[in-house]
């Protein structure tokens, strides 16, 4: 029997190529926005003509946003929106600009330090956001966390808020068409991790699973594409459409082990979000199916996989080359579980992992 709980997901999504110029989007919030987004992927992918095209207001472009966040950037943003007088905020590009977005919205009308978001929270309500994801993988678009660099932590952090979650989402696969192989199948990978992980999550609820099952579904049939390194706009749809029912998944549920155990990774070793989930994935699900096997079986029917083993070869296949560079040792491994033990996402995870099976897992996933 399922117990007491909520579903709440107030952010209005308009799916489908040249959704942004489109009229019925009526994604304008105010007389002077911030468009918030990083050095390159918004003009590669036209996500920005398309956005200054559909603007019939003043706006100012601050296209600073570096992969993974920092602090001082998204101060430097809440700076600009505050001198400038934006009234809304349009987020584009990967999980990285959509998160620095998010906090730039807050820090615009809360003129504080970023640190102090996580140890005081925030007064004043976020501007709202119109974001406009150009990567299929964080489904930050729908979700209310903003993932940043925390330097004097050594780790990422989230805040979360429901004046996080994006008024729009405007989601055009026609964005993702210039991402590269690499960075497809590491953004895929981190939606399949929000896909699963919510699935498993001990905060899982029949809503927030129909979504998770409906995006692994989709994720599954991507599976042959993503081997062989060749998109075409269907799979460039379905992935977009997995990712975003991922977001709304975590939304619900919070993410698990495998993104707390990913951070250091990402933090210590430069290794882009997604791929650094997709290493330590098939460590985590062998140990999700001693404790839970009916979950393991569902999942991977729902991805049209036969096996753990066959789980793992795929994860093999993305990311193998990329664990033996990594040359990880003993004492960082030990230096992590410490870390990860503590994080809030561990605590969702079902089987209630301690240092033990964490430190199983890393080093089952990094010393192969
Ligand atoms: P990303 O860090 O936003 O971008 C990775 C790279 O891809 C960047 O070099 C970016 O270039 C490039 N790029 C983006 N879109 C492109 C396009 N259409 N064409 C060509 N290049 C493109 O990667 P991401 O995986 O999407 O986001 C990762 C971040 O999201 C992490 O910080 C992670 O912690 C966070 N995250 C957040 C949530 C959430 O719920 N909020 C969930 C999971 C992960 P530019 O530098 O030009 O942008
Ligand atoms: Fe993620």
């Amino acid at each position: 029997m399922q117990g007491m709980f909520s579903f709440f997901m107030p952010t209005k999504v308009f799916f489908g190529t040249g959704c942004v110029k489109d009229r019925r989007a009526n994604w304008i919030m105010g007389k002077k926005a911030l468009i918030v987004t990083g050095r390159h992927s918004a003009k590669a992918s036209g996500a920005l003509d398309d956005v200054i095209a559909s603007l019939p207001v003043e706006y100012v472009v601050f296209d600073e946003v570096e992969n993974n966040p920092s602090l001082e950037t998204v101060s430097q943003g809440g700076k600009i929106a505050r001198e400038e007088g934006c009234d809304f905020v349009v987020a584009i590009g990967g999980g990285s600009p959509l998160d620095a977005a998010k906090a730039i919205a807050v820090l615009a009308v809360n003129d504080v330090l970023p640190l102090s978001l996580y140890e005081r929270g925030w007064e004043k309500p976020a501007l709202p956001i119109a974001a406009i994801p150009t990567t299929a993988g964080t489904g930050s678009e729908v979700t209310q966390y903003a993932v940043l660099t925390v330097d004097r932590d050594q780790t990422k952090r989230s805040i979360s808020g429901d004046d996080l979650f994006p008024k729009f989402a405007l989601l055009d696969p026609a964005y993702t068409e210039s991402l590269s192989p690499a960075v497809t199948i590491d953004t895929a990978v981190d939606a399949l991790s929000h896909l699963i992980e919510g699935f498993l999550s001990v905060r899982a609820n029949q809503v927030s699973s129909g979504l998770a099952v409906q995006g692994m579904r989709i994720w599954g049939r991507c599976i042959p594409a993503l081997r062989s390194r060749v998109f075409d706009s269907t799979v460039r749809s379905e992935l977009l459409i997995a990712s975003a029912l991922g977001g709304m998944t975590i939304a619900q549920t919070g993410t698990t082990l495998v993104h707390a155990l990913g951070y250091p990774l990402t933090y210590f070793h430069d290794v882009p979000h997604g791929r650094a989930n997709g290493i330590l994935f098939a460590a985590y699900l062998r140990y999700i199916n001693q404790v839970a096997p009916q979950k393991i079986g569902e999942i991977l029917k729902n991805l049209g996989l036969t096996s753990l083993n066959e789980f793992q070869q795929l994860m093999d296949e993305f990311f193998g080359e990329h664990i033996a560079e990594l040359d990880i040792d003993e004492i960082s491994i030990a230096a992590w579980v410490q870390k990860a033990a503590s994080a809030k996402n561990v605590a969702n995870s079902i089987g209630n992992p301690g240092p033990r099976i964490l430190e199983g897992i890393l080093r089952d996933s990094l010393l192969r």
